[in-house]
C-alpha cells in the first residue's frame, strides 16, 4: 500500500458517502412507502464522522409537541438506506476480493427521523448467498445498531471448499420481525447486499501462485489479485488495495530485467506487511486509523549509526508505515533489493517483526 493510494481509497470513502450531506434530494428520492411516507419526509440520517444535519427552525419540535401515546403512535418503522451507503470493512464501496479465511466487517446504513427514534427490531442477523444461491443466516453473526448511522456486523471468515477457485458470497442484513407493539411494526426488513468474492489461495496457478507462495507462511489469509490491466496498482508496480487485497502488476514488475527473482517476490512480502498493518489491527478502516497514528510514532527516519554501512536515501514518498512494511520485508527475506529508504533501528525491528506475529506494534 502505498500513501497516495491510500488518499485515493479515502477520498472515494467520503464521495460515497458526501450525497447524503449535500444533496436533499436524496431524501426525496429515498425509498418510502405506505405508513412510512410521512416519517420519511421529515427524514435524515446522522453520521458522526462526517455530518451534524443542522435542522431547519420550521421542522423543529414545534412548542406544541403531541403527547407521548400520540408520539408513539407515529413512531417510524426501522429501515435501511439504500446500497450505496454500504460499506465493507468502513469503506464506501459494495464490492470486494477477500483470500479465503478472511472475515469482513458489513456496515449498513440505518435510518433516523428527527426527533424521533424508530421501533427498533430486538435483533438483527447477517444472511449470506454463495454465488447467487439461496439466502441463508450466518451463524455467530449479529448486527449492532450503532447510534452513528450504521449497522455493523462481524462476519466470522468465510472459507472456500477445497477444489473450488473462488466463490462470490453476498452479505445483508435481516432484521428479527416485531412480534409486539404497533400492527404496522410487525415486519422483517432486509438491506441490499454487498459482495465478495473470496479466492482460494490453494488454487492459484501462474503468476499468482508464484507471489502467493512468499507469503503463503507470512499471510495465508491473503489474496493476490493480477492487475493486468493497470486500473488498481496504477502506477505503481503493486499495492495492497482496501478494496482488492494484494494486486501485483506483473508486466511492470517483470520488465525489470535485472532485479532477482527474491527481490520481486519480496514485493509480494512487502504488501503482505501491508496486510497484516490492516488485519493485526482488526481489518477496519477505524483500526487503519489506529494504526497509522502509531507507526508515525514508532517508525522514524533514521540513517545507519555505522558510517561504513550507508543508508538508502528516503524516496520521496517515504512514510512511517512504508517504513514499517519495508523493515517487516527485510526480517522475512534476504534478497529485498527495493525499499523506501532509511534503516531500520532495533526498535523499528521488534516492532515490525510483531506483524509477523499477528500482533500490534
Ligand atoms: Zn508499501
Amino acid at each position: 500500500m502505498h500513501v497516495r493510494r491510500l488518499t485515493t481509497a479515502l477520498a472515494a470513502a467520503a464521495v460515497a458517502l458526501s450525497p447524503i450531506l449535500a444533496s436533499p434530494a436524496s431524501f426525496a428520492s429515498a425509498p418510502s412507502e405506505g405508513a412510512d411516507r410521512v416519517a420519511d419526509a421529515s427524514l435524515t440520517m446522522r453520521d458522526a464522522e462526517l455530518l451534524r444535519p443542522v435542522v431547519p427552525p420550521t421542522l423543529r419540535p414545534s412548542t406544541s409537541a403531541p403527547t407521548v401515546s400520540a408520539r408513539a403512535s407515529r413512531r417510524p418503522l426501522f429501515a435501511f438506506w439504500g446500497k450505496k451507503y454500504n460499506r465493507i470493512d468502513g469503506f464506501g464501496f459494495q464490492t470486494a476480493v477477500r483470500g479465503s479465511g478472511t472475515s469482513i466487517q458489513l456496515g449498513v446504513a440505518w435510518k433516523t427521523y428527527r426527533g424521533v427514534r424508530p421501533i427498533l427490531p430486538k435483533k438483527v442477523f447477517v444472511q449470506a448467498r454463495v454465488d447467487g444461491g439461496s439466502w441463508a443466516k450466518v451463524a455467530g453473526a449479529r448486527g449492532k445498531i450503532g447510534k452513528r448511522g450504521f449497522v455493523l456486523a462481524q462476519v466470522p471468515a468465510y472459507v472456500v471448499p477445497a477444489g473450488v477457485p473462488a466463490q462470490t458470497v453476498d452479505y445483508r442484513l435481516k432484521t428479527k420481525k416485531i412480534t409486539s407493539g404497533p400492527r404496522k411494526a410487525r415486519r422483517s426488513v432486509t438491506s441490499k447486499p454487498v459482495s465478495v468474492r473470496f479466492d482460494n489461495q490453494t488454487m492459484y496457478t501462474g503468476d499468482q501462485a508464484r507471489f502467493y507462495a512468499p507469503i503463503a507462511n507470512l499471510c495465508p489469509n491473503a489474496s493476490v489479485t493480477l492487475d493486468t490491466d493497470h486500473t488498481i496498482a496504477e502506477k505503481r508496480d503493486a499495492v495492497f488495495s482496501f478494496q482488492y487485497g494484494i494486486a501485483i502488476d506483473v508486466a511492470e514488475i517483470n520488465a525489470i530485467t535485472w532485479e532477482s527473482e527474491a527481490s520481486k517476490q519480496a514485493v509480494a512480502i512487502h504488501e503482505c506487511a501491508h496486510w497484516r498493518q490492516f488485519y493485526n489491527w482488526g481489518g477496519t478502516l477505524k483500526g487503519f486509523d489506529a494504526m497509522e497514528k502509531r507507526s508515525a510514532e514508532v517508525f522514524v527516519a533514521d540513517t545507519n549509526p555505522d558510517p561504513n554501512v550507508p543508508t538508502p536515501p528516503n524516496q520521496p514518498d517515504w512514510a512511517p508505515l512504508e517504513h514499517a512494511a519495508d523493515c517487516a520485508t527485510f526480517l522475512a527475506t534476504s534478497g529485498a533489493e527495493r525499499t523506501y529508504g532509511g534503516y531500520c533501528n532495533p526498535t523499528e525491528n521488534a516492532a515490525a517483526g510483531l506483524l509477523w506475529q499477528g500482533q500490534q506494534y
